[in-house]
């Protein structure tokens, strides 16, 4: 059975697409068969794996939208660079999308409808979701098995998550009753400051042990990997960031009872 895991949190920088990337890469390099939806319009997911957007014909928003040429899954597909590791990429005509849904009928589970048939043609789906609570995050919730959440280990770092809880209890109550926290995932993590260490306590003390183990530090081999439009297992193979996304990639598969191939 294929898991679909939506990637969200409606902050912005907290590190959903890097973690869409690289969990996503990690978990192809270990033999696992995934795609990544890139369900934000900035595309950062696409252009992060050295896909380029102004030149893609079709995207995401083409399978979203119904339109009389009814284009397939298949007909957006890209393979990228890592093998195992598949994407529906996104272009800036996404962003119209989110707008354009409101008058779908079923607009809640397009992207359902979308994947329902692949499903199983693969071991895990990422959706990278956009930094809002609207439709677009609302689709990826509603075909999700289950939702990872990053948190920035910063000041703020738990500002905003009611709402997102709310969203989350809102979608199981009313769309996808099956819907569950996979995991929250402390990203950004800085061993040098006590705030860090503060706000991964405090946010262990708020979601036990939904929290990952693994925590994610601040790494720039992560930051600098999109601009070459590679994961940051084949750009630096032995940085801390490779190593934090492998180990993150076993937990979920511990997680999930699923063996270790690595
Ligand atoms: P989101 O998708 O939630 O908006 P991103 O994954 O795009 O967040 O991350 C925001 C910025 O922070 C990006 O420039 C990214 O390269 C950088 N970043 C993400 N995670 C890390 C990390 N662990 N260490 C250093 N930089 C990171
Ligand atoms: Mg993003």
């Amino acid at each position: 059975m294929g898991k679909v895991i939506a990637i969200a949190n409606q902050k912005g920088g907290v590190g959903k697409t890097t973690t869409s990337i690289n969990l996503g890469s990690c978990l192809a390099q270990m033999g696992l068969k995934i795609l990544l939806v890139d369900s934000d319009p900035q595309g950062n997911t696409t252009s992060g794996l050295g896909i380029d957007r102004s030149v893609l014909k079709r995207c995401l928003y083409d399978l979203l939208i119904p339109t009389e040429s009814g284009y397939s899954l298949n007909d957006v597909i890209q393979a990228s660079s890592v093998s195992n590791l598949w994407l529906v990429p996104t272009t800036i005509r996404l962003a119209g999308a989110e707008v354009e849904l409101v008058t779908v009928i079923g607009r809640e589970y397009r992207l359902k409808e979308t994947l329902k048939d692949v499903i199983n043609e693969y071991d895990y789906i990422f959706v990278d979701c956009p930094p809002s609570l609207g439709l677009l995050t609302i689709n990826a919730l509603s075909c999700a098995n289950a939702m990872l959440i990053p948190i920035q280990c910063e000041y703020y770092a738990l500002e905003g998550l009611g709402q997102l809880l709310n969203t989350l209890k809102a979608v199981k109550n009313l769309l996808n009753s099956q819907l569950e926290i996979f995991g929250v995932l402390l990203t950004m993590y800085d061993v040098r400051t006590n705030l860090s260490q503060q706000v991964a306590q405090e946010i262990q003390r708020v979601f036990g042990d939904k929290v990952f183990k693994t925590i994610i530090p601040r790494n720039v081999r992560l930051s600098e990997a999109p601009s070459f439009g590679q994961p940051v297992i084949t750009y630096d193979r032995y940085s801390t960031g490779a190593e934090a996304y492998l180990n993150l990639a076993k937990e979920v598969l511990a997680r999930d009872g699923k063996k270790k191939s690595w």
